[in-house]
This record gives structure tokens, sequence and C-alpha cells, in this order.
């Protein structure tokens, strides 16, 4: 009795410090680092051709390596290396034979209801649009944070898909991280990486807070929710200001769609990267992708008139013939463990959309430039829907 008094102060006491200090280092953990096991593969033993992996590579995970280093092609089944450095445990996935090529093409969902679908409205916005850089104004203009027009976009658009009777999960439904972390969570990382001292401490341990763990944590709500068929990265494009200090806009207006792949060289060196692509392989993902961008695409031309955006920075691979569609390979399209299509329509940086995209959500018509317009989110809604629709077609 007397023990068990003195005790539980203490208890108290260190409930108290769990709060106020640096988060468990086992939450830090589990938020930069992957936790897939190879074991995860073997469930696909035997059941995807090889016709159907080394198109899978060529076309869309791998189109820019040689990604055969890796993974051992033979007639039966392909050797895969584990470990971080070639020569090391292997893997053998068996081949299903080529008559099962016909069997991987498309289970398509039917019509809107029941259909899973997960709206990632990107980045956080709020006050931490200029933490994550995607914040900005022009002189005396409005603010423009590319975080509060993805949400807007994903409430209408959740609303919207509601009633035709899918299922809607937003990844986040205010502008407050998903992550329970903070920047000052990844100090410690951010110096076991760079070095006490080092300059970009703070930059990294931003990064690290707003990129990987905030990722990390929309992977893992999507995980609890029991999954999806589709997630959408709700995203608008933006071209670096040439004078940061004072940002100007300029006339480029675009659009793309990505799906996850084109891996690179030092991704597919990682074994946590190598594991993600092959999974997203087995499962399908890729079909899927590209079939649910292609219609996006199709719709994005026919209600906006964009033109295409051009990747120069060679971490990307054009996927159609106009160059609306890439495989790029980032965390959320490697992660979110469902078929994710991220968009990219519009410069929020451009002359043509500033005005327009301060405006941020609103009913009816204003009038921009002379031009009455809808609002940027009920226009993206409505790109959106068509897209949807022709990829999942209702039933007869
Ligand atoms: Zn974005």
């Amino acid at each position: 009795m007397e023990c068990g008094m003195r005790f539980l102060p203490l208890l108290w006491l260190h409930g108290l410090l769990a709060f106020s200090a640096v988060a468990d280092p086992d939450a830090i953990y589990r938020a930069l680092y992957s936790e897939r096991n190879w074991d995860e593969l073997e469930a696909f033993q035997g059941t995807a051709s090889r016709s159907f992996f080394e198109e899978a590579m060529d076309r869309t995970y791998a189109p820019i390596v040689d990604w055969r280093s890796w993974m051992q092609v033979e007639a039966d089944g392909v050797w895969i290396e584990k470990g971080e450095a070639l020569g090391g445990e292997r893997l053998f996935l068996r081949f299903a034979g080529e008559e099962q090529k016909d069997r991987e093409e498309l289970e398509v969902p039917r019509g809107f209801v029941g259909l899973r679908i997960v709206l990632d409205p990107g980045h956080i916005g709020g006050e931490w649009g200029p933490v994550e850089e995607r914040s900005f104004k022009i002189g005396d203009g409005p603010l423009v944070q590319e975080g509060d027009l993805t949400l807007a976009i994903a409430q209408r658009l959740a609303d919207r898909l509601r009633a035709l009777g899918a299922e809607v999960l937003l990844t986040r439904e205010s502008a407050v991280p998903t992550t329970g972390l903070r920047v000052e969570d990844f100090l410690g990382e951010a110096k076991a990486r760079l070095g006490e001292g080092d300059e970009r401490l703070q930059a990294l341990a931003e990064r690290l807070f707003y990129r990987t763990a905030e990722i990390r944590a929309r992977a893992d709500r999507i995980e609890d929710w029991g999954g999806a068929d589709l997630a959408l990265a709700i995203h608008l494009n933006a071209s670096g200001f040439s004078d940061p200090e004072n940002p100007e806009l300029h006339e480029a207006n675009d659009a793309h769609v990505l799906i996850n792949g084109c891996y690179l060289e030092g991704e597919l060196a990682s074994p946590d990267q190598r594991l993600e692509l092959l999974l997203r392989l087995f499962k399908g993902y890729h079909l899927q992708e590209e079939r649910v961008g292609s219609a996006l695409v199709e719709s994005i031309r026919e209600h906006t008139g964009l033109p295409a955006y051009l990747y120069e920075s060679g971490n990307a691979h054009p996927l159609d013939d106009w160059g609306y569609l890439w495989a790029r390979n980032l965390l959320a399209s490697r992660i979110f463990d469902c078929p994710v299509v991220y968009l990219e329509p519009w410069q929020a940086n451009s002359a043509p959309v500033y005005e327009w995209a301060a405006a941020g959500d609103y009913e009816g018509l204003r009038e921009f430039d002379g031009q009455l317009k809808p609002s940027l989110p009920s226009l993206y809604c409505d790109f959106v829907l068509a897209g949807l629709s022709k990829s999942f077609p209702m039933p007869e």
C-alpha cells in the first residue's frame, strides 16, 4: 500500500513530461521510416505474368534507369535484391503463365455508389503555409496559400461525391497537420544527419515534419480507414520566383497529372523504395492510375484549355502523347496504399490565375479581367467529376 502510494506521483510526473517534452523516439522513427517487410511480397507468388512485370517496369516504374541489375528476370520468375548493395540476399518471385495476362486486365469499379475515394488536400495551409513554402502574395495583393485552396476544393468535392453515393475520406479536414508531431520533434534527427551546428538544421527538421511525417500520417489515416479504390492528391502548380524577396507574376500557366513511377537510380537502390514499388506493381495500382489519370487529363483539357506542363528536371517521364500525364516518384504516391492520382492544374502565381485563386471558393460567378468565372474550387470539382464519371461509368 505504502509502496504504491509512493509511485503514483512519479507516474503523474512522467505523464506530464511526455506531453511537454519531445515525442517518444518510436513515434519519431515511425514517422520517418517505412515499416514494410519483404515477406509481404510472398502473397504475390505466381500472381503476375512475366510480360505484365516487364511492361510495368519498362513503361511506368523504371523507364529511364537500368532496373534489371536489381531484379534479374528469368523465364519462370524474378530474383529480387533485398539489400542496399547488389549481390546480397535475394528473393525469388514466381511468375504466373502468360494466359494470366488477360485476367490482369482491370477490374473496374462501376458507378459512384460505394466507391471509396480518398481526397488528399495537398499541404497544410493556415499558419503552416510559410513553413511549407506554399504561401505568397504579390506586393500589397492578397495572400494565396496552396494548402488553403486545396482544402476548399476537397471539401466541395467531398460533398458532391457523397451526394452521388461515394464514400469519401479527407486526409485532413482543416489547416491543422494530420501528424501529432511538430518541427522541434525532428531537430534530433536533423542533427544526426547533418551534425550539430549545421546551418541547415532548422530547414531539414521543417521538411521532415511537413513533408515526411505529415505524408506518413496521412498514409496511416488511409490504412485505418480500410483502404480505398482511389486517392486523389489535390494540388495546384506554381513556378519558382526569380526573386523570392520581390515575387512577380509570370505568364506561364499549365496543367499536368502524375502517377507513381519513374524511379531514379538512388531510389531503386533504396530497399524500402524498391519494396514499395514492387508492392504497387503486383497490386496493379499503375493500371488503375494510368486509366483514371488519362480520363482526368482529358477532362482537364476540356474544362480548362490549359497547355501541358513540361518537366525539364529529368525526374519524371511522360506517359501520354500530349505530355499531360507523367510518372514521378513522390512520397504520397508511393506510400498511400491504393491507386493515387496527383492533380496539378494551373500555376497559382501566373497572371491569369492569381486574383482568381486568391478569391478562394464562392458561389455563382465573379468577374476577373472582364470575364465572369465560377470559383477555382468549383471549376476544379467539375473537371474531377467529369473525369471520374468516365473512369467509373455507371452500370448499364
Ligand atoms: Zn502542391
